[in-house]
C-alpha cells in the first residue's frame, strides 16, 4: 500500500509537471506570436511613413516659402489640347503649378484633369463657361461655381477650394456667395492672351517676377506653352521653388479662408 502511494504521488507530480510545462510553452508561443504581430504592425507603419515622406518630397508640398524664394505659376482656361504639354514641362522640371479649369471643358479632357490632380498640381474653379461673375444674379453665380466644383470633384475626387473669377472680376461684397473657397488673383501678368509671342511673354515674366508672386497665364496658346518651356527651368536656375497656390499660402483644404490672394505681400 505504501509503495502504491509513492507511485501515485510520483505519477501525480509527473503529470502536474507536464501540464505546467505545456502551459508555459503555450504562453511563450502566444507571447512570441504577439511580438511577431507587433513587429509586423511596426513594419507596416514604418513603410507607410516612408511612403508619405517620399510623396511629400516628390510633390514638393509643404515648401517653406517663408525661408525660400517661391513663385506660384497659374494657368487659366483649360483643360485643353495643350494640357499634356504644359504638364510634361512641369514634370520634367519637378515643378508644380495651379490650373483654373472651365467647367464646360472638363468632360472632353477627363484624362488630362486626372493627370493634373495625380501629379500634385492645384485644380481651381474658373466658372462653368467663363462668365463675368459681377454681371450675373446671385443664384446664377452660385450655379456657375457649384456645377464646376461638382464636375471637378467627380473626376478627381477632390472638391476645389480655389476660385479664379474670369477677368479677376468678383467684388468683395459677393465673396459670401461662393461658400468655402479662396479667391486667387495675381501680381504678374504678361498679357499672353494679347501678345501671342513666346519671346515677349518670356521677357515680361522674367523681368517682373519676384519672390511670393502669383503669375497668370493661359494654357490655350502655343506661344504661352513655348514661353514656359524656357521660363520654368530659368526660374528654377534663379533659385525659385515653383509651388502651388495651396502650398504657397498654406491653405487648409478643409477650411479655406475667404480671402483674395494676389501675392504673399498682398492678401485682401
Ligand atoms: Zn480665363
Amino acid at each position: 500500500m505504501k509503495q502504491n502511494k509513492v507511485v501515485i504521488f510520483f505519477l501525480g507530480t509527473l503529470l502536474a509537471s507536464i501540464i505546467i510545462a505545456n502551459i508555459i510553452s503555450y504562453e511563450n508561443k502566444a507571447k512570441n506570436n504577439r511580438q511577431l504581430a507587433i513587429a509586423s504592425q511596426n513594419a507596416v507603419a514604418n513603410e507607410k511613413e516612408k511612403n508619405n515622406s517620399t510623396k511629400t518630397a516628390n510633390d514638393s508640398k509643404n515648401t517653406d516659402c517663408k525661408n525660400k524664394k517661391c513663385i506660384a505659376l497659374t494657368f487659366d482656361d483649360g483643360p485643353s489640347k495643350y494640357s499634356n504639354e504644359i504638364l510634361d514641362i512641369l514634370k520634367s522640371n519637378n515643378a508644380k503649378a495651379s490650373f483654373f479649369y472651365i467647367g464646360a471643358h472638363l468632360s472632353s479632357h477627363v484624362n488630362e484633369v486626372k493627370r493634373t490632380s495625380t501629379e500634385g498640381h492645384d485644380i481651381g474653379n474658373h466658372t462653368w463657361d467663363h462668365i463675368n461673375l459681377n454681371k450675373i444674379a446671385d443664384t446664377q453665380l452660385q450655379d456657375q461655381i457649384n456645377r464646376t466644383n461638382d464636375e471637378i470633384a467627380r473626376i478627381t475626387g477632390q472638391k476645389p477650394v480655389l476660385l479664379r473669377p474670369p477677368f479677376g472680376s468678383l467684388s468683395s461684397d459677393r465673396f459670401s456667395l461662393i461658400g468655402k473657397m479662396s479667391v486667387v488673383q495675381w501680381s504678374v501678368d504678361p498679357d499672353d492672351w494679347k501678345d501671342k509671342d513666346a519671346n515677349v511673354i518670356y521677357d515680361r515674366v522674367m523681368q517682373a517676377v519676384a519672390n511670393g508672386n502669383i503669375v497668370i497665364s493661359h494654357e490655350i496658346y502655343q506661344s504661352s506653352i513655348d514661353a514656359y518651356k524656357r521660363i520654368i527651368p530659368d526660374l528654377i536656375k534663379q533659385g525659385y521653388s515653383l509651388v502651388t497656390i495651396t502650398d504657397m499660402f498654406d491653405i487648409d483644404l478643409a477650411d479655406p479662408l475667404l480671402k483674395a490672394y494676389y501675392s504673399t505681400n498682398k492678401i485682401l
